[in-house]
């Protein structure tokens, strides 16, 4: 019998022993540093020599590790090897499918610290966002086991006189699973295991900011017996190979999560059927976000400084649901800015390897030059009142960043940056923030701090966003409890860690028999 889906709780790192088993895993992880992995295809190890490193941003002289990196002739392979193991996986009873996942999340389980240690290194997430990371790809195994099991019981059907109707799901096919590395165990995790529970092959190709914890996920799966062939993980470069599996005739289904730039050329690619595509493709793109957080008259100042605080400078403002607006109330704004730049002042920026330290560095060489760019915008658009500088050379750096007086229509409003920087606006009242609020091309999170019962009515009706928070910080949706997806040009709106998500990667059979 298995038990309620129930959220894995986060380690509790006031306790002397946790925090002792977390700093022993780093340790044990450093020793294990610049291991040479290979792609997986087929149940089999494959090495191309064409390598590439995957660097530490918060220290960028230490190498996490280094990667064969994949060419159309191993994309070609792994899809190859998908198809002809999917012959066999779509036949596997769902129960016995979910039961590779709930084994998955039982190993995740016990190599918790370990998971938590290697995002630490690999993509600077401090102890804490490291720890959610991990309990969120737990979380996902753990639910969508469970929903594939739902969704292989009895569907209901009207009953008709003389016939035996049913209806039930069957899998896609081979699909291609690309996310991105700003949440690399749990967005991975999850979008490669519902595909594969819905019983669909997969090709995993990992961002190249992140793939030896990619390479983690086919650990763990071979451990526990997942069938060669029904994963396979080939590591590249996604300009280089990125069209060439997106746009295979033999891919029936793309589950993408990224910039808006790769998502919509993703979905312009698959519109257009190849020779020998015999049918229209499915695309799952989750993309960006310029989320805002409201912030009323009527509200605890406090509160809400503290939680703009952590929605935009928590993991470095790199994640889709990142606060990078703050949208305030005229009658509180400067009380509002002048508390914001004190709390914001306690952060500490260094290396996330020590439990202490709130932000490490941002991703990689790019992200510190675009983000230093757009400051330099939002100083000339606004005031810069916080940070705006690199940090210490040894990693890519960002201060965390606030830039007062910003414009509604102004770039730095408009445009996602994906980094510690916040545009602070100021509304004339409630109904010009919430109108501020979804004057943007996006649409994924946003959160409302007020007391007013009617304003937060308002708010729920008419913020466009995917995910709305009320009184409380727009990031850290909980799998099962917080359905996750944008709309607009945020993306598909698939609700990952929801009910309606396996329904993305499977297609309903109806059979009538005459009795
Ligand atoms: P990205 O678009 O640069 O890369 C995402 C993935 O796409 C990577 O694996 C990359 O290698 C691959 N890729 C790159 N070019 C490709 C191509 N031409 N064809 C196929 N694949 C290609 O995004 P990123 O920098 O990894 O992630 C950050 C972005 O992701 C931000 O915009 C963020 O808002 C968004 N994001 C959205 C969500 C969400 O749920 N909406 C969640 C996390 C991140």
């Amino acid at each position: 019998m298995i038990s309620e889906f129930r959220n894995h709780p986060l380690t509790d790192f006031s306790k002397t022993e946790n925090r002792e088993k977390q700093q022993a895993a780093i340790e044990e992880v450093k020793g294990q540093l610049d291991t040479v992995y290979p792609l997986y295809i087929g149940g089999q190890d494959v090495e191309t020599g064409d390598l590439f490193k995957s660097v530490n941003p918060c220290q960028k002289d230490q190498v996490i590790g280094t990667f064969h990196k994949a060419g159309q002739e191993q994309a070609e392979q792994a899809i190859q090897a998908a198809l002809q193991t999917f012959e066999t996986w779509r036949f596997v009873p769902a129960a016995e499918r979910a039961d590779y996942l709930f084994k998955a999340a039982a190993v995740m389980r016990r190599r918790q610290f370990e998971l938590n240690a290697w995002m630490i290194l690999e993509t600077g997430k401090n102890w804490v966002e490291a720890d959610a990371d991990t309990a969120e790809a737990i979380d996902f195994l753990e639910f969508y086991g469970r929903e594939m099991l739902r969704y292989s019981a009895e569907q209901p059907v009207t009953p008709v006189p003389g016939e035996r109707n049913e209806m039930f799901y069957i899998p896609l096919g081979v699909g291609a699973c690309i996310p991105p590395w700003n949440f690399p165990l749990a967005i991975l995790t999850g979008m490669t295991s519902a595909a594969i529970v819905a019983g669909n092959a997969v090709v995993l190709k990992p961002s190249s900011d992140s793939p030896t914890i990619g390479y983690k996920l086919v650990e763990i799966m071979k451990e526990v017996g997942l069938p060669a062939g029904v994963l396979n993980y080939i590591p590249g470069s996604g300009a280089a190979i990125g069209d060439y599996i997106v746009t295979h005739p033999k891919i029936r289904f793309i589950s993408f999560t990224g910039s808006k730039e790769v998502g919509l050329r993703i979905n312009e690619l698959t519109a257009k059927p190849q020779s020998g595509q015999i049918w229209i493709k499915r695309v799952v793109a989750e993309m960006g976000g310029k989320n805002a957080i409201v912030v009323d008259s009527e509200t605890d100042v406090d509160q809400a400084v503290e939680g703009v605080a952590a929605a935009a400078f928590g993991f470095q403002g790199q994640k889709c649901s990142a606060c990078s607006r703050a949208i305030v109330d005229a009658s509180i704004y400067d009380e509002f800015l002048e508390k914001l730049i004190a709390r914001s002042k306690k952060i500490t920026v260094g290396l996330v390897e020590d439990q202490s330290t709130f932000m490490g560095a941002v991703i990689n060489e790019t992200a510190q030059e675009t983000t230093l760019k757009y400051i330099d915008i939002g100083k000339q658009e606004g005031r810069l009142v916080l940070g705006g500088e690199s940090g210490p050379d040894s990693g890519y750096y960002v201060q965390p960043t606030i830039i007062a007086d910003i414009d509604s229509k102004a770039r730095l409003a408009q445009e996602e940056v994906f980094a510690p920087v916040l545009a602070v606006i100021k509304a004339r009242d409630f109904d010009h923030a919430l109108e501020i609020a979804s004057d943007t091309e996006f649409g994924l999170t946003g959160a409302v701090y007020s007391r007013n019962r009617e304003k937060l009515d308002k708010a729920k009706e008419i913020f466009h966003v995917g995910n709305l928070y009320l009184n409380r910080k727009c990031t850290g949706a909980l799998v099962g409890a917080h359905p996750f997806g944008g709309f607009n040009m945020s993306g598909t709106d698939s609700k990952a860690g929801g009910r309606d998500y396996l329904l993305l990667f499977m297609q309903a059979k109806s059979v009538s028999e005459k009795v």
